[in-house]
């Protein structure tokens, strides 16, 4: 932060006091001519801010701003406050929500179509906003994504997701896996596999009972890499799905280069279901695909019986959606797994009288 004091403090002279120095400043370093490229922004007292907090604030969203639409430097306006500052205090409150243990897991399950059981739960973030009350991650997620706390944020899911999958085992409520959804950002990471093994030695015995679904835009960015990693988690018995398949570009090309189990048909393709044409094309298509590869089908956001039957028809294995069950809590999830786990048989001691 540049604090320029006694400067007749117009936009003009600050912007000229900045291009004929810093942005123009020339950096000398070990014989080396550098020439540093610098993002800005800027608050002026006294119209922008009366005290150093309000200044500082309001030229940080001025920068972010500056730093989304390319401008080298911004002067702070008004009209930023409201969507920068709610972005900036959205950041702030989420920055807190993992030490207040506000987030939490609902579960959605996967229906095995030919039998109707409950094979595997899906685990959803969800954040409990203090004041707002429950949030989905389509308002959390991308800033969680662009200040990088999904990796903090990420690991805690494996955690509990691990957790709650070994508490159901244990329960004897069924040999049920979770499949957790990791972010590009979490696979980059070097150290991925030990990463998700840390967290999810949680689920104890009988190998983890996790599942990770990726979507095909976490993959492209480095296949080698993606495909080492993969490999080993897969060897340690989790398996890999594709989530929203058919929406990414490169499907086919990733399918023969990774080591994939699952794919997700994307909700868009199921929404036309059963009537419109091209989706039942695209879906049987995939699933033919699918079964060439030797790999499970999942139909995701499956809403209506007459989508269900078709999918059944069409030899799809599995199906997730409303129809089922909405995403739940996890005592939800549990009672429904309870009314689906087999009776114990009662031993011949306890049969007297
Ligand atoms: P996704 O992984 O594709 O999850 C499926 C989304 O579809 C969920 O939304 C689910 O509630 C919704 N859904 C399921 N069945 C139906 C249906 O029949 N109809 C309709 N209209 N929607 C249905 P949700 O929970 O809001 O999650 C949205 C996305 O956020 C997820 O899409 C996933 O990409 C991401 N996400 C959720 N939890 C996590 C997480 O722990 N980590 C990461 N990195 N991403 C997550
Ligand atoms: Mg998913
Ligand atoms: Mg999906």
């Amino acid at each position: 932060m540049l604090v320029l004091s006694q400067l007749e403090s117009s936009a003009e002279n600050v912007t000229t006091l900045l291009e004929s120095t810093v942005f123009h400043e020339v950096f000398h370093i070990e014989g080396r001519a550098l020439r540093a490229s610098f993002k800005s922004g800027i608050a002026r007292y006294p119209v922008d801010g009366q005290d150093g907090n309000t200044l500082a604030q309001r030229a940080e969203a001025a920068l972010k701003q500056a730093k989304e639409s390319g401008e080298q430097y911004l002067h702070y306006q008004i009209q930023m406050h409201s969507d920068i500052a709610e972005r900036l205090s959205l950041e702030h409150k989420l920055r807190a929500a993992l030490d207040e243990q506000q987030f939490l897991l609902h579960y959605q399950p996967q229906i095995h179509i030919a039998t109707g059981r409950i094979e595997s739960v899906e685990a959803l973030l969800r954040w409990h906003d203090p004041q707002q009350g429950l949030q989905h991650p389509a308002l959390f997620l991308p800033v969680l994504e662009s200040s990088g706390m999904i990796v903090a944020v990420g690991e805690w899911v494996l955690r509990k997701a691990a957790e709650d999958c070994r508490r159901w085992r244990a329960a004897g409520l069924g040999p049920v896996r979770v499949a957790v959804n990791v972010s590009a950002q979490q696979i980059r990471r070097r150290n991925f596999a030990e990463y998700v093994h840390a967290a999810a030695a949680n689920c104890g015995a009988g190998g983890y009972g996790l599942d990770l679904e990726i979507t095909e835009t976490g993959l492209l960015h480095d296949v080698e890499g993606a495909n080492r990693k993969l490999r080993e988690l897969r060897a340690a018995g989790m398996r890999i799905a594709i989530d929203d398949f058919g929406t990414g570009y490169s499907s086919l090309g990733l399918l023969s280069k990774l080591p994939v189990d699952v794919l997700k048909i994307d909700r868009s393709f199921i929404s036309g279901l059963p009537s419109d044409r091209a989706s039942v094309t695209l879906v049987s298509s995939i699933i033919g695909l699918a079964s060439a590869f030797n790999l499970a089908v999942v139909a995701e956001g499956v809403e209506t019986t007459g989508q269900l039957a078709l999918l059944g028809k069409l030899k799809c294995k599995y199906s997730q959606g409303y129809l089922h069950s909405r995403p739940v809590p996890a005592a939800e999830l549990e009672r429904a797994l309870a009314a689906q786990a087999p009776r114990l048989r009662r031993s011949p001691s306890t049969e007297t009288g």
